[in-house]
C-alpha cells in the first residue's frame, strides 16, 4: 500500500498550528515507504524494534532523526546509542542507567522521555507516580551516573477505547503531572519540554491536551501486517 501523502500534508498542517512535531511511526514498513515521506519533507521517524531500526538506519539518509518508541531491553541499548535521536519509552532506573552508560561511552547525552502509566489497562508499560518520584530521587542523588542522558519530558499511551472523554482525561492528567514535575525538578532546564502523547486514533485529543510530539503510523503508512 502506498504512503498517504495527503494525510501527511493534512496532519502536519494541524500539528503546526499547535506547535507540535510529528514522529512518523514506520515499524514493519519498508525503507521505500520511509523515503516517500522523507522526500515530502519528513525527518523524524519512530521505530519499535532494534534490529529493524539498525537495518533501516544503515541504508537511509543520515539526516533522519530516529526516535526509538518501543519497549527497549537494556542489553540492546548499545546498538542504537551512537545515533538514536530520542528514546521514548523509559520505564525503569535500570534502563535509564544503561542508556546513560552508553551515552557516556559515545561521548553524547541521549535525549530520553520517561514513560508514565496513564491507561486503565494493566498491560501497558510505564511508571506510576511513586516509581517516577523514586527514579527522580535516584537521578538527583547521583547526577554523574546519569551524565549520558538528558530527560526531555514524558511519554504516555491512553487506554485503548472509543470513549474520548476517558482518553482526554488521561492525557490531561499527564499534562498536569508534567507541569508539576517540571516546576519541582526541571525548572531551570529548557530541555524538559516534550509531551509525547497521541497516535493515529487519538492525536487530536492529544493536541488539545498539550502534546508536543505525536506518534502516528497507520494513518500515514496504512495498516500494519505483522504476519507477512
Ligand atoms: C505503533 C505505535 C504507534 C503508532 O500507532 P498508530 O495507531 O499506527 O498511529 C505509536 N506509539 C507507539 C508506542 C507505537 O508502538
Amino acid at each position: 500500500m502506498a504512503v498517504n501523502l495527503s494525510a501527511y500534508q493534512h496532519i502536519t498542517g494541524e500539528l503546526s498550528s499547535f506547535g507540535a512535531s510529528l514522529v512518523a511511526v514506520s515499524k514493519i514498513k519498508p525503507a521505500s515507504d520511509i523515503m516517500q515521506l522523507y522526500n515530502a519533507g519528513q525527518r523524524i521517524f519512530g521505530e519499535n524494534y532494534v534490529q529493524e531500526l539498525l537495518e533501516k538506519q544503515g541504508v537511509l539518509p543520515g539526516d533522519i532523526q530516529w526516535h526509538f518508541i518501543g519497549h527497549l531491553q537494556s542489553n540492546k541499548v548499545k546498538y542504537i546509542a551512537p545515533f538514536v535521536s530520542m528514546i521514548h519509552g523509559i520505564d525503569s532506573g535500570k534502563l535509564l542507567l544503561e542508556i546513560s552508560k552508553q551515552g557516556i561511552k559515545n561521548q553524547r547525552r541521549i535525549d530520553c522521555l520517561l514513560q508514565i502509566h496513564i491507561a486503565e489497562e494493566e498491560t501497558k508499560f510505564g511508571l506510576n507516580e511513586d516509581e517516577l518520584n523514586e527514579l527522580l530521587a535516584t537521578l538527583a542523588q547521583s547526577p554523574d551516573k546519569f551524565a549520558g542522558v538528558r530527560i526531555c519530558g514524558f511519554m504516555g499511551m491512553a487506554t485503548n477505547t472509543d470513549n474520548e472523554a476517558q482518553i482526554s482525561k488521561e492525557f490531561h492528567q499527564l499534562k498536569q503531572l508534567f507541569e508539576r514535575i517540571k516546576a519541582a525538578h526541571f525548572a531551570n532546564e529548557d530541555s524538559f519540554k516534550e509531551l509525547s502523547i497521541g497516535m493515529s486514533g487519538d492525536y487530536k485529543l492529544a493536541l488539545e491536551s498539550g502534546a508536543t510530539l505525536v506518534r502516528i503510523g497507520s494513518m500515514l503508512f496504512g495498516a500494519r501486517n505483522y504476519n507477512k
